[in-house]
């Protein structure tokens, strides 16, 4: 069965690049039948941020990425916070240990800042602490057995390092990037065990993604490099049969396609790069999310899975459905992928006209709160109906539409100058006058009682509709004018009307 986790750091706000991970983990796994799994990786202690479990929750929960296991849902290879599960890297640290796998080493910082000093000066390109440098360090290869017991016994302080093998080569067969090979030279004796008696990330990870029956990891590119490690720590811990198979993903690039995006990209251009807000606990600096900004769920679902992964035909928009039904791994390029905001904006904009009268009506009525405007659900669903192809986000509903609820102050100064003619203000009275006797104003009959102005002075509605407009709006352009005059009403028309001619 299949089996993959999104393993994030709670170490601050989940970047749009870890939420694609998580995307395109749940897609495999829904469209293979599979199970998603939810682990937090909170064992580097100096990076805990606090808060940032909640965050990662909240926003796997707005985008509807479902988790089947984890911390709250709870399952059989819990539980799914590695600080809850010290004892399990403890006892495979040992155990590589015991069969010569990895080693106790003591060195202080000094003594490693001075070996790579001496390496520097050596011009050797990677001061790493690797199998040719190990043989000159304090560590249980070069040191007696007594020497290493009595080190232990007074308790000074020691890291269980990785004994990776001199020469060899690792190969793995990623799934977006074919084989991969790496010559053990190339990999540093890595530290499996920190000397606060915390497993580092390597060694958390693969003994987690075991026991959990991971059959896949999928993951950003920059883990990458770290694969053949991997590989190298399933030899030696006797997993290589059920060793999951890799597939990194491609980098997400600046919108100008050059580089990594970064939350200075996002700061720089004013897009989002969160899911959701997020404040540091720290600084107390915001950082606004898609959601806040107003971007629908669907649509940063749908941007993202376009973020690396194609369908191999031009269909566009998806339901998570339907991205379900057409995900598979082998449509993911290799080729980092540039960030496009207008993309995204796009994406809001066909799903808005989409959205069901009474759900956009809720995000107006959620604008109107702020202001204490009152307005039934029947008409901000007729407001919803009325602005939803002009918007690219729902707050718009009332920053475009004021003029629906409010009477406007100014009135656009360059339609007056060209468009409030006398003509006009004939019409305009003539048109105030019809309404006061009409008794039940839609939209139809405000076009009818125009229409009776207009061939009563012999004139026609272009004439004069953007002066109309002007004096009941404020503005120049807009939505259908007889709806919105539906909308307002008779008495506030005639008002307007009346204001305007003043
Ligand atoms: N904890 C790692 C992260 O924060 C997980 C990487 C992986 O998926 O192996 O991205």
């Amino acid at each position: 069965d299949i089996r993959v986790r999104f393993a994030p750091s709670p170490t601050g706000a989940l970047h749009i690049g870890g939420v694609r991970t998580a995307l395109f983990n749940y897609l495999f796994a829904k469209k293979n039948g599979g199970k998603m799994i939810l682990r937090i990786e909170d064992t580097d202690q100096s990076r805990y941020v606090e808060g940032a479990e909640t965050y990662i929750k909240e926003a796997l929960g707005w985008l509807g990425l479902k988790m089947d296991e984890g911390p709250d849902e709870g399952g059989e290879s819990g539980p799914y916070r590695q600080s809850e599960r010290k004892a399990l890297y403890h006892q495979y640290a040992m155990q590589l240990v015991n069969e010569d796998k990895a080693y106790y080493a003591f060195d202080t910082p000094e003594e490693l800042d001075a070996m790579r000093e001496k390496l520097k000066a050596a011009k050797v390109d990677n001061q790493q602490y690797n199998s040719i440098t190990r043989t000159t360090m304090k560590n249980s290869i070069t040191l007696s057995a007594d020497e290493v017991k009595a080190r232990l016994d007074s308790g000074e302080p020691y890291v269980i390092r990785l004994k990776v093998p001199t020469k060899e080569d690792i190969r793995l067969n990623d799934m977006v990037r074919g084989w991969v090979k790496v010559h053990s030279t190339a990999i540093d004796d890595k530290i499996l065990m920190k000397s606060d008696g915390m497993p580092t990330y390597h060694l958390a990870n693969i003994v987690d993604d075991h026991l959990m029956g991971i059959t896949h990891v999928i993951r950003g590119e920059e883990w990458l490099p770290s694969a053949p490690l991997h590989v190298l720590l399933y030899q030696f811990l006797g997993w290589e049969e059920s060793m999951p198979q890799f597939a990194h993903l491609p980098l997400i690039l600046k919108p100008s396609g050059q580089g990594k995006l970064s939350k200075r990209d996002a700061d720089k251009h004013g897009f989002p790069i969160f899911p959701i807000n997020w404040q540091d606990p720290e600084s107390g600096e915001l950082s606004t999310g898609f959601r806040e900004e107003g971007y629908l769920p669907e649509t940063v679902i749908n941007f993202l899975a376009l973020l690396g992964w194609n369908p191999g035909t031009d269909q566009e928009i998806f339901s998570m459905d339907e991205l379900i039904e057409a995900f598979s791994i082998d449509r993911i390029g290799k080729a980092g992928t540039q960030f496009d905001i207008e993309k995204a904006k796009w994406y809001n904009q066909q799903y808005i006209k989409e959205k069901p009268s009474n759900e956009l009506a809720g995000f107006l009525q959620q604008e109107l709160k702020k202001e204490s405007i009152a307005c039934s659900d029947e008409k901000a669903a007729q407001i919803a109906n009325l602005l939803r192809e002009r918007i690219t986000f729902p707050h718009e509903l009332w920053s475009s539409g004021k003029y629906l609820f409010c009477a406007p102050k100014e009135f656009d100064q360059k339609v007056v100058k060209k468009r409030w003619t006398e003509e006009a203000v004939t019409i305009l009275t003539g048109y105030q006058d019809a309404l006061q006797n009409v008794t039940n104003l839609d939209a139809e009959q405000a076009r009818a009682s125009l229409n009776e102005v207009l061939e009563r002075n012999d004139t026609v509605i272009g004439r004069v509709m953007q002066a109309v407009r002007v004096a009941i709006t404020g503005l120049g352009s807009g939505p259908d004018l007889m709806e919105i005059i539906e909308i307002i009403g008779k008495e506030e028309t005639i008002k307007r009307i009346n204001y305007a001619l003043d």
